[in-house]
């Protein structure tokens, strides 16, 4: 398999030809080079991205539908983008996975979140267990880059009328990044 490499935008000539001239050009220029986007009146493009407070997307109204959740994973959520694509006609797509993503690291902390559950909001351990494992099987990602890959790999197959890109966001910098 081909490694797949991250191509930063710090001019326009970096934005990949595929994302020119369309939504997912226009909110690369936006976060990395504070371009305005041009004015809509419809949102045409749907952002999946993580719930990370760290991941800060400052969007214009009729920009963009964007849906959060852990690791950015697009599968739980599928019903909403379906929406957005059927009936308000978007065809641009974004994964936007990024960079320390806690749910790289599910393994190492479910069992404090467990613990809390069952000590100070009174769930039993098998229902705290019970989210623990959904957490793991659902959402849990080994390496942002791949997963976001694969994430986008997969709506493209769900929904071939649309552009979708597999984005990275920096949290070290705020800027995005395309993988490619
Ligand atoms: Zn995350």
């Amino acid at each position: 398999m081909t490694p797949l490499a991250l191509v930063p935008v710090e001019t326009d000539r970096d934005i990949l030809p595929r994302y020119r001239k369309c939504p997912i050009g226009d909110l690369l220029a936006l976060q990395n080079l504070g371009r305005p986007v041009p004015e809509a009146s419809v949102p045409d493009l749907v952002i999946v991205t993580c719930m990370d407070h760290r991941v800060i997307l400052d969007l214009p109204t009729f920009f963009a539908f964007c849906l959060r959740t852990a690791g950015a994973t697009p599968m739980p959520v599928i019903s909403n983008i379906a929406f957005a694509v059927g009936t308000a006609g978007a065809r641009n797509i974004c994964v936007v996975g990024h960079t320390d993503c806690a749910m790289g690291k599910v393994d190492v902390t479910g069992g404090a979140m467990v613990e809390h559950l069952v000590d100070h909001d009174g769930w039993t351990p098998d229902d705290a267990q019970a989210q623990l494992a959904l957490l793991h099987q659902v959402f849990r990602i080994d390496d942002p880059v791949q997963a976001t890959w694969t994430h986008a790999r997969h709506l493209a197959e769900r929904f071939p009328s649309c552009v979708v890109a597999p984005l990275l966001y920096r949290v070290e910098d705020g800027k995005l990044v395309q993988i490619d």
